[in-house]
């Protein structure tokens, strides 16, 4: 198995070049050149996460051996996620939601951040890469944490996180800010999320300070969801919650459903469409915005059109106006068509928008639902059935709800649970009438009042815990301050 850019059919690298890499010379996305097919999906009723896993990594990691795929597999999901099955797949009156929450940072990126870095490391040793590899993340909270927990003590890589000072929530700043590990720097910058964001952008456009890295022994990668060693991890679970409908007597045998994804940068959903090309039964996927609506859009009218202002919602690891993945699937329908998909971004990159004609989009269905919406079924699913959801998860029920309203498709529906509530206590406080106590602590503890589950233990001990990272630095001086830090210079990151 080998992988080709959705800019350039000519160029064909193995996986581990493609995860070295990242994305692709010419500013492509690499894939996979043909989707490998799951034998006997129905023989694998019962199996365990890992080796569900196993199975689906190694139909795309073809220049991994066994015995590295397994140990990385191993040291990914092992006692850190607080569910023995690693996913739990839990059935309401409605729907079925996969809580894919169970690992450290409390947030679905786990899932693929746990496995990455091992990946990455194997990689990086079987290539014999001699530089260091640094790591650089722009966060508006969730990714920032689940990179610092993936790679922390990993050989040959450091990583520098950057967040905005006053942009995250009490919980993200205490989950970042206490995170242990000889190889990670954490910086709070004086500035937006987009302050943030366009400087680790402008490091990596800028050839002179690389330059200096590289002398220096450093390389910049990058580990943002584009990156194939992160998407590939992400079809196993379709895999299992489907295994589970069936081994539970919810489904019968190649029974079809659907799944609904609560969508921002379109790589969780694409790994159910790789999953379904893979032979698993899906009548439907839908994809589920919050107020930055462009996908709906998208899916509605064939338009993508991120010339509008980014909203700041409840659901902010969706706040985003450009879904790097969807690139994948419009390369993917159009039968590997490189010159649309080259067309198509060039139109996005220079008037913010373009329109997609003669592709066939059906498989997939999008809408959105505002704030109120995300509140009111957040209270709805805890009134009638003590199930407390994440914004994230709501905004996937809700237009599920919507979806089936519309429809009557009544196909049974995964819902791609995303987070822990407790890591939004806020609103899920608001949402079903509770007054707000003052503090994201104090709020996770009224929660756990009200909730069947518990706060997940790495959320709880935060505050017990030392703050390790505390600088704070303006934007001119985060190129120098990353520089100093690598070379050991600041000890204070
Ligand atoms: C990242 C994230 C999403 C969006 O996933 P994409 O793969 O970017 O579409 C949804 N929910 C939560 C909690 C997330 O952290």
């Amino acid at each position: 198995m080998n992988y080709t850019s959705t800019r350039d059919n000519n160029i064909s690298i193995a996986s581990m070049d493609a995860i070295i890499k990242g994305i692709s010379d010419e500013g492509g996305l690499f894939v996979p050149e043909y989707i490998p097919q799951i034998p006997n999906l129905n023989s694998l009723i019962g199996i365990d996460y890992l080796s569900l896993a196993f199975k689906v990594l190694s139909l795309f990691l073809t220049d991994y051996n066994e015995e590295d795929l397994k140990s990385a597999l191993n040291k990914a999901y092992d006692k850190e996620f607080s569910h023995d099955g690693i996913v739990d797949l839990v059935k309401t009156k409605e729907a079925f939601f996969l809580e894919l929450f169970h690992g450290p940072t409390s947030a679905f990126k786990d899932m693929a951040l746990q496995i990455m870095p091992h990946l990455l490391s194997v990689a990086l040793k079987d290539k014999e890469i001699k530089e260091k590899i640094v790591i650089l993340v722009a966060t508006s909270g969730d990714t920032g944490k689940a990179a610092l927990e993936g790679f922390k003590d990993i050989e040959g890589i450091e990583v520098v996180v950057l967040y905005p000072n006053k942009g995250v929530s009490d919980i993200q700043k205490a989950q970042m800010q206490t995170q242990r590990g000889n190889n990670l720097h954490v910086l709070a910058i004086n500035g937006n999320f987009d302050d943030a964001q366009n400087e680790v952008k402008s490091i990596f456009s800028d050839k002179a300070y690389k330059k200096v890295l590289l002398d220096k022994g450093f390389r910049l990668s990058s580990a943002n969801s584009i990156n194939i060693g992160r998407l590939i991890p992400q079809i196993t679970y379709y895999f299992y919650g489907y295994l589970k409908m069936l081994e539970n007597n919810e489904i019968g045998e190649n029974e079809k459903i659907n799944i609904a994804v609560p969508t921002g940068n379109f790589g969780n959903i694409l790994a159910a469409y790789y999953a379904k090309e893979m032979g698993l039964p899906v009548n439907h996927l839908i994809c589920a915005s919050n107020d930055n609506n462009v996908l709906t859009d998208f899916f509605n009218k064939g338009i993508y059109d991120k010339n509008r202002d980014l909203l700041l919602t409840s659901s902010p690891s969706m706040d985003i106006l450009i879904s790097s993945n969807l690139e994948r699937f419009i390369y993917h329908i159009s039968g590997s068509d490189e010159k649309l998909v080259n067309q198509k971004m060039k139109e996005l990159r220079e008037s913010g928008t373009y329109t997609l004609e003669g592709v066939n989009t059906s498989l997939i269905s999008g809408d959105y639902i505002n704030e109120e919406e995300v509140s009111y079924w957040i209270k709805k699913l805890y009134k009638e059935e003590a199930y407390v959801m994440d914004p994230h998860t709501s905004v996937a029920y809700g237009v599920y709800q919507k979806y089936k309203k519309e429809t009557h498709d009544n196909h049974k529906t995964l819902i791609a649970s995303t987070a822990s509530p407790y890591k939004f206590p806020l609103k899920v406080l608001s949402s079903i009438g509770l007054a707000y106590p003052g503090d994201d602590f104090l709020a996770m503890e009224r929660l756990e009042e009200e909730n069947k589950s518990k706060i997940p233990s790495k959320l709880k001990e935060l505050k017990n815990l030392k703050s390790l990272h505390k600088l704070v630095v303006d934007k001119e001086d985060i190129k120098p301050t990353i520089m100093e830090i690598l070379e050991g210079g600041n000890k204070n990151d």
